[in-house]
């Protein structure tokens, strides 16, 4: 499977995923997670509701199965059923004739943006509600409107997803997505496919770490994985929460809670030698999961790699966040940065020179004629240099690759060659 190749088959995917109306619990999520057991064999997890996890509890399961909004004349106005976002998620049933009055204590919309529908929730207080474009809002009419949501809140599960593909060792990378909003692409039906792809890539190579897909709704999602696997925690020697990586915006990483952990360093390697610009933003307790993985209790490894982040894109949370904002080269340009990311954790070794009184004489073991030729030979050399020196079992190839200036792969590559012909041992 090309990288190109990953990018269609991400967007094909993201595309059936889109209409669903998923929620921090219910039928919409169990479904999304159905489509993507047939790419991976994810297990689903049921925690009923009411059960304690950490300081929280799992809610009322929510579900839905129509609503809109009819004029005295019986036009629907405002329809579910011609995008999802329309309903206030986690909206109450209701079914009543309301004046305009009081309709409009129900809606919402975003002024400067007229023709956007903005995506709304009510998690943790019952409420009802319409999301609906302004340019809708502003023109309606004194009359009396009828409102129907045909939604159950009440008592049942949260389900999540997690994938585990093990590894030679228990040590474990976590990867987490929130897989809890309705139609909106890049925030974050992108990081569910993403996910998925990176799993499907990494099940075909040869592991050291063991892999741990999530896919979970936000916050109380992670706050339930991480209640009830307090022993896994800490295997978790790395991590990443996968999010709005399919839009044009420049690779954004924020860094974990530690701030110079082995998997900050990984991204910022690859980011730095990707040609292309980026952005570093230190942790912060807002945004995504890591809030709950870097909280001071867990302290995990866990930082976020995105493209824009949250709220900094105008179709945020709106009806824009669709699939012509996400498009198949920027999944597959963010696939292939998680890919590089991997291969540097998985490489990451020490090892020690055999040979580090003056420098081995590289051409008699055929070190230099097996460059013939080669457009890069002055840099793999110099790969095979810096190696060599460092490689006193207290430096990494990472630690190497800071230093250097040189990219992971070329140091991975001269360490391979050097170790084939007895002058590293790894440590
Ligand atoms: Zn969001």
């Amino acid at each position: 499977m090309s990288i190109n190749n990953a990018g269609l088959l991400m967007y094909d995917l993201m595309s059936e995923l889109y209409p669903i109306c998923r929620s921090i619990t219910g039928d919409g999520f169990r479904e999304s997670l159905k489509i993507l057991q047939r790419e991976i064999p994810i297990e689903i997890h049921e925690v009923p509701t009411g059960t304690q996890v950490l300081d929280w509890t799992v809610p009322n399961e929510w579900n839905i199965r129509d609503a809109y909004i009819k004029n005295s004349a019986g036009d629907k106005i405002v329809d579910f059923k011609q995008s999802n976002l329309h309903v206030l998620n986690y909206s109450t049933p209701i079914h009543e004739k309301i004046s305009l009055a009081e309709l409009k204590q129900h809606l919402f919309s975003i002024p400067e943006q007229p023709n956007w529908i903005p995506y709304r929730t009510s998690y943790y207080r019952e409420n009802w509600g319409f999301c609906v474009t302004h340019r809708l809002l502003e023109s309606l009419a004194e009359d009396e409107y009828e409102v129907c949501i045909d939604s159950t809140l009440q008592a049942g599960h949260l389900t999540y997803g997690e994938y585990f593909l093990p590894g030679e060792t228990a040590d474990e990378i976590l990867i987490s997505c929130h897989s809890c909003h309705p139609s909106l692409c890049n925030d974050n039906l992108s990081g569910m496919v993403l996910a998925t792809f990176l799993a499907k890539s990494l099940q075909a190579a040869p592991r050291r770490y063991a892999y741990r897909f999530l896919f979970i709704p936000g916050t109380i999602g992670s706050l339930t994985w991480l209640s009830r696997n307090e022993d896994k925690v800490q295997n978790i020697k790395h991590g990443l929460v996968v999010a709005c990586v399919g839009d044009p915006g420049k690779s954004t990483y924020k860094k974990c809670r530690r701030g110079n952990a082995e998997i900050d360093r990984a991204v910022i390697h690859v980011l730095q030698h990707s040609g292309q610009a980026f952005e570093i933003q230190e942790f912060s307790p807002y945004g995504y999961d890591e809030r709950q993985y870097c909280s001071p209790g867990f302290n995990l490894p866990v930082g976020s790699l995105t493209r824009t982040p949250h709220g900094r894109y105008p179709e945020y949370h709106t009806s824009a966040d669709n699939l012509d904002l996400v498009q198949p080269e920027y999944l597959a340009d963010s696939l292939s940065k998680y890919l590089a990311v991997m291969d540097v954790l998985e490489h990451n070794k020490k090892f020690l020179n055999t040979n580090p009184k003056g420098e081995p004489q590289l051409g008699r073991r055929g070190l230099y004629s097996a460059l013939g030729g080669r457009k890069d030979s002055n840099q793999y050399e110099m790969a095979m240099l810096w190696v060599l020196n460092f490689s006193d079992g207290e430096h990494s190839l990472l630690d190497i690759a800071d230093k250097s200036g040189i990219a992971f792969s070329a140091l991975r590559e001269a360490a391979k060659a050097l170790s084939d012909c007895g002058l590293l041992i790894e440590t």
